[in-house]
């Protein structure tokens, strides 16, 4: 997205950044240190507002943890969306903290080793089991804590989705069972003291592509309807996967959500609602929630002259938001959105380069962007910085103090 709708978002106030409705420059003293993730709370819900506005009723909505497990943004969310999904054990726990029963809560991922899967059984989640190993696992579990276990089976679908920035279906992959195995690990379970609710089909995660899609969606409910044939009992969880994309970088458009909705009510007032009268359908979605609320706050520690070339060291970088630096799934470096928050109603004056305090090339956060001066002690700020930031970066590498992260 462009900065200036960046901006506009989080609003100023008194010529800074406002992020939660304080300026930049309080909410710094506030926090005591930089740098720092915030994260924008009425964002979040205006996000989850404008979803629910535009999809249909039936449809639930799950927050995906991985995208920002912030125990606070976790129970944030917890009271605007249906169910939470969780990929480890340790988001499980954090789930669960929120007070989201337990039957609202799905895990998800491959590679749930014996213990986690004993963990979830016991908690009663919902298992999202990726392969037949797991499957078992889940059996034995159950039979050892005496308990029935929930489970959706994980299907790799027989499509691929393009346009997804990374691809999680379709081709041979390490998530789910593979579409045409389901059947014989049905008939596996079938008799088993399990309760096996539906199914859940994930192809794609940072898609922009309104039409792309939707047309995963339709494939996704042509696959399950094939497959609920096969289910000895009526379905009842129809998980559809999500992959709505945020414009990160100002080329980006943003998705057409419209486009989007419309199709989901076509599928979910239509052929779902006649053919699976007792299903929950849902959609899961992670960084579309939040990954728009969130900034991350660096404080400008040196700026220098290179042979020409202005730099803008901050105290900041790549082991925090690893993204911004170009080094998480991108092939082309490109810049996300940042701005001058303490200095948030300047022109632009200077094309300078915002380097992180990092002893590697790698650690660019800006590369030769339009930014009014800024001297030592400003506050640069990167959006796009709600998901996907401090969890999926390399916090131990070369020794740094961790950031604090706020909701605000
Ligand atoms: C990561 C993940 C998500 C969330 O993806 P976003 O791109 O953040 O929306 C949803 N579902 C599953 C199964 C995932 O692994």
């Amino acid at each position: 997205m462009s900065t200036e709708n960046l901006l506009r978002s989080f609003g100023t106030v008194k010529g800074q950044l406002s992020v939660g409705g304080l300026p930049l420059g309080l909410l710094a003293a506030r926090v005591g240190s930089t740098p720092f993730f915030a994260y924008d709370r009425r964002l979040i819900t205006e996000r989850v507002q404008l979803l629910r506005s535009v999809l249909p009723e039936r449809l639930q909505l799950t927050y995906a943890v991985k995208a920002n497990p912030m125990p606070a943004v976790v129970q944030h969310l917890a009271g605007l969306v249906d169910s939470l999904d969780v990929a480890s054990a340790g988001e499980m726990l954090v789930a669960l903290d929120t007070g989201v029963p337990a039957e609202r809560v799905s895990f998800a991922g491959p590679g749930k080793t014996p213990a986690e899967i004993r963990r979830a059984v016991a908690a009663g989640v919902v298992l999202e089991v990726e392969s037949a190993t797991e499957a078992r696992r889940v059996l034995a579990a159950g039979d050892a804590l005496g308990v029935r276990a929930s489970v959706a089976v994980r299907v790799n679908p027989d499509f691929a989705v393009k346009g997804s920035g990374m691809r999680m279906g379709g081709g041979p992959q390490q998530f789910g069972v593979d579409a045409e195995q389901v059947p014989a690990l049905l008939g596996e379970l079938a008799g088993a003291d399990v309760d096996i609710l539906g199914f859940h089909v994930f192809a794609g995660s940072q898609n922009l592509r309104a039409d792309i899609l939707a047309e995963a969606q339709r494939r996704t409910v042509d696959l399950v309807l094939q497959l609920a044939d096969h289910l000895a009992s009526p379905l009842r969880y129809l998980n559809l996967g999500g992959g709505f994309g945020i414009p990160y970088f100002a080329a980006d458009e943003d998705l057409d959500l419209a486009r989007v909705a419309e199709n989901l009510h076509e599928l979910v007032d239509g052929v779902i609602a006649e053919r699976f009268p007792q299903a929950r359908p849902v959609i899961e979605l992670g960084r579309y929630l939040v990954g728009e609320s969130g900034v991350y706050v660096t404080e400008v520690v040196d700026r220098k002259v290179s042979r020409g070339k202005t730099y803008l060291v901050v105290d900041g970088g790549m082991h925090h938001q690893l993204a911004a630096s170009g080094n998480f799934g991108q092939v082309i470096r490109r810049n996300y959105p940042l701005v001058v928050g303490s200095r948030a109603d300047e022109a632009p004056a200077e094309t300078v380069s915002v380097v992180g305090c990092l002893c590697t090339p790698l650690d660019l956060l800006g590369n030769d962007v339009e930014l009014p001066p800024a001297e030592v002690g400003d506050l640069v700020v990167l959006f796009q910085a709600g998901a996907y930031g401090l969890t999926a970066s390399p916090t131990a590498f070369l020794g740094h103090p961790a950031p604090l992260e706020v909701l605000v």
